[in-house]
C-alpha cells in the first residue's frame, strides 16, 4: 500500500479520536490532531519529502510524528494505530459524529452500556436504558436523539470535490490490482452527472469474471469496511464513512447498465415511458422488442439511438426537458474543459493565497491558457489579508512589468473589491480605473435581509468598473446557506449593465449554481468560470466549476473566459470606451 498524505492525515485523525475516548492524556490527543493540521495543509508531496528526508523539516512537525509518518510511508502500516483499532470498535468512533457526543460520552457509553454504533445508540436511548448512567438524564437523551437525527440528514452527502478523486483513485487503485479483468469501467449515479453532493457512490465495470474483481475492491486502501461481498455486487464503507459499490455486468450490457445506474430516475422515467409508446422495454440489461428480443444494451449511445434519440450527457439527465430537446435537435454543445483560456479570479500571497504571480503562471502555462487575472482582496476584508491601495498599485506596477516580457500571455491587474454596507465599493473609482478587471464580491452582512442585500449588491453592480459579480449567493456547501438575494433582480441588472455573473469552481460554492446558470444564459448573461485559487494546485478546480456549467446546459458562447485573449481584451475595455 502507498499511503498519501490524505491517508497519513486520516490515520492522525483517527488515532487522536481513539485516544481521546481512551481517556488518554490530553497533550498526545492535541499532538495527533496538530499533526494532521499540519498534514492537511502541507504544500508538495509528503512522499518526495520523506524520501529526500525532510520530513523533520515540515513546520509543526515534531520528531515523534515525523517517525510515524515514515513508518507508514515505509511500511504502509502504523502498529500503535492497528492495537488502537482493536481495542476501539470502529463504530464507536462513529459516535464522536453526533454532536451531543464527546470522547467522554463515547467512552461512558462503550463501556457501561456497550454501545458500538450509532443504531445501538438510537436503540438504547428510546430504550431509556442511559438514565442511569453517571451524568445523564432525560434531557441528554433528548438531546443525543435530536444529534442522531442531525447527524443523518448532514451526513449523507459529500461534496463532488471529494468524492471524484476518491473514485479517480479506486479506479486507478482497481486497474493496478486487476486490469486483466477489466473490460470497461466507469463511474456512474450522481457522480457521473456532476451533482454538487453526492450520496453514495456507484461504481460500474464490465468483466467476465467477477472474482478477482471484487478480491481487489474490498481489499482497496479506503476500505474501512466491507458491507457486502457478491457475485456481482460488492458494497464498503470508505474510511470517510462513504458507501461506494461496485457492480460487474456483461459486456453486452454495459451501456444499459451505465445508463440506468447513471439516472437520475426522473431521466429514466421519461426515457422509459418513450421506450413503451414505441413498443420497447429498457431496463438495465438492455433495450428489447416485445418478443424479448435484444436490440441494444452494449453502449449507451446504442441504448439512445434505439429510442431514436442523439447521446444525451449525464450532466443534462435531470429531466428538464433533455429529452424533448435530444428529440428536436436542440440539445447544446456542451462546453468543454479544454476550451477554458484563462482564469480571472486568484489570489497571491499578496493577499491569503500561498502562491506568488510567477507559479500562478507557471501553472496556468501548462494548462495552455492565454491570461490570467490577479484579484486579491480588497483593503476592508483583514481576514483575507485585503490589500491597501498603494499595495494594490504597486502590485499593478510589477504585473505591467512582467507582462512587458511575453508576447502571448498576459497577467491581467484586478481586484476582488468588496461591497461595502452601503453599496460602494472598497477602492475609490480612481484606482479602480487602474485595472484591467474587477470583481465585486460580498463578504460580510451575510444575515441581512433581501431587501438589504439585493440593493447594495445591485448598487456596486451599476458602477462603470465593475465586470464580474462573484460568488453571486455566498453559499458555502454544508457550512453556510446562500444569503438572501433576489438573482432575478441582480440578473436583470447584469443583463442591462453586462456584468458577467461568476460560476465559483471551489467545490464549496460552485455558485452560481445550475439552474440559476440555465436562467442566466436563458436571459442572455454571459459568465464567467473561475476557480477563485489560492494556490497553485487550486488553478485545475476548474473541472468543477466546468461541470457545474455543464449542467447549467452552458455552451463556450456563454462563457467569457473562453474567449482568446485579444478577444477577450477586446470586450473588457469596450465597456470603458
Ligand atoms: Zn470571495
Ligand atoms: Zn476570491
Amino acid at each position: 500500500m502507498r499511503a498519501d498524505s490524505g491517508k497519513v492525515t486520516q490515520i492522525f485523525r483517527e488515532m487522536a479520536d481513539l485516544l481521546a475516548i481512551k481517556g488518554e492524556n490530553p497533550f498526545r490527543v492535541r499532538a495527533y490532531e496538530k499533526a494532521a493540521d499540519v498534514l492537511e495543509h502541507l504544500s508538495g508531496d509528503l512522499q518526495d519529502l520523506h524520501n529526500e528526508g525532510k520530513l523533520e523539516k515540515i513546520p509543526g512537525l515534531g520528531k515523534g510524528m515525523c517517525e510515524k509518518i515514515s513508518t507508514l510511508l515505509n511500511t504502509g502500516r502504523l502498529p500503535a494505530y492497528e492495537e488502537l483499532k482493536k481495542e476501539i470498535p470502529a463504530g464507536v468512533r462513529e459516535l464522536l459524529l453526533i454532536p451531543e457526543v464527546g470522547p467522554k460520552t463515547a467512552k461512558l457509553l462503550y463501556e457501561e452500556a456497550k454501545v458500538k454504533s450509532i443504531e445501538d445508540l438510537e436503540k438504547c436511548v428510546k430504550s431509556h436504558k442511559l438514565q442511569h448512567l453517571p451524568g445523564m438524564g432525560t434531557k441528554t437523551e433528548e438531546n443525543i436523539l435530536r444529534g442522531i437525527r442531525f447527524y443523518r440528514t448532514s451526513r449523507a452527502r459529500i461534496l463532488l470535490g471529494k468524492a471524484l478523486p476518491l473514485v479517480e483513485e479506486v479506479i486507478g487503485e482497481l486497474k493496478e490490482k486487476a486490469s486483466s479483468w477489466i473490460e470497461r469501467i466507469s463511474p456512474a449515479g450522481s457522480l457521473r452527472r456532476g451533482r454538487e453532493t453526492i450520496g453514495d457512490i456507484d461504481i460500474l465495470v464490465s468483466s467476465s469474471s467477477s472474482h478477482p474483481l471484487m478480491e481487489a475492491f474490498t481489499s482497496l486502501s479506503c476500505v474501512r469496511e466491507v458491507l457486502a461481498k457478491g457475485e456481482t455486487k460488492s458494497s464498503i464503507l470508505t474510511h470517510q464513512g462513504l458507501q461506494m459499490d461496485l457492480r460487474v455486468v456483461s459486456p453486452d450490457s454495459f451501456g444499459a447498465a451505465l445508463q440506468y445506474f447513471t439516472g437520475s430516475k426522473a431521466h429514466n422515467i421519461s426515457l422509459r415511458e418513450r421506450a413503451i409508446r414505441r413498443g420497447l422495454k429498457i431496463n438495465e440489461y438492455g433495450v428489447f422488442t416485445q418478443d424479448g428480443e435484444e436490440i441494444g444494451g452494449r453502449d449507451e449511445e446504442e441504448v439512445y439511438a434505439c429510442l431514436d434519440l442523439p447521446f444525451i450527457p449525464p450532466e443534462l439527465r435531470e429531466d428538464r426537458g433533455e429529452v424533448d430537446a435530444a428529440r428536436e435537435g436542440r440539445l447544446p454543445q456542451l462546453i468543454r474543459e479544454e476550451e477554458i483560456k484563462g482564469d480571472l479570479h486568484l489570489h497571491t500571497r499578496a493577499s491569503d493565497g500561498s502562491a506568488s504571480i510567477e507559479e500562478l503562471m507557471e501553472k496556468a502555462q501548462e494548462k495552455r491558457y492565454q491570461y490570467l487575472a490577479i484579484t486579491e482582496h480588497s483593503v476592508s476584508l483583514k481576514v483575507g489579508g485585503g490589500l491597501s491601495e498603494e499595495a494594490l498599485l504597486a502590485e499593478v506596477k510589477e504585473i505591467r512589468q512582467m507582462n512587458s516580457h511575453f508576447e502571448d500571455f498576459r497577467v491581467l491587474t484586478g481586484t476582488e473589491v468588496d461591497i461595502k454596507k452601503d453599496g460602494t465599493l472598497d477602492y475609490s473609482d480612481e484606482v479602480l480605473r487602474e485595472l484591467d478587471i474587477v470583481v465585486a464580491a460580498l463578504h460580510t452582512g451575510f444575515k441581512q435581509d433581501r431587501e438589504i442585500i439585493t440593493t447594495k449588491v445591485i448598487k456596486a453592480m451599476q458602477n462603470p468598473f465593475v465586470r464580474v459579480l462573484a460568488h453571486p449567493t455566498g453559499r458555502l456547501l454544508g457550512e453556510r446557506d446562500p444569503y438572501a438575494i433576489d438573482l432575478d433582480k441582480v440578473l436583470e441588472v447584469a443583463k442591462e449593465k453586462d456584468i458577467w455573473l461568476e460560476i465559483n469552481a471551489q467545490p464549496e460554492r460552485l455558485d452560481l449554481t445550475d439552474i440559476w446558470i440555465r436562467e442566466a444564459k436563458r436571459r442572455g448573461v454571459k459568465m464567467v468560470i473561475a476557480t477563485d485559487a489560492h494556490n497553485i494546485k487550486g488553478l485545475d478546480l476548474i473541472s468543477f466549476g466546468v461541470i457545474t456549467a455543464r449542467r447549467g446546459w452552458l455552451e463556450s458562447a456563454d462563457v467569457i473566459n473562453t474567449l482568446s485573449l485579444k478577444d477577450l481584451l477586446k470586450v473588457l475595455f469596450k465597456k470603458r470606451s
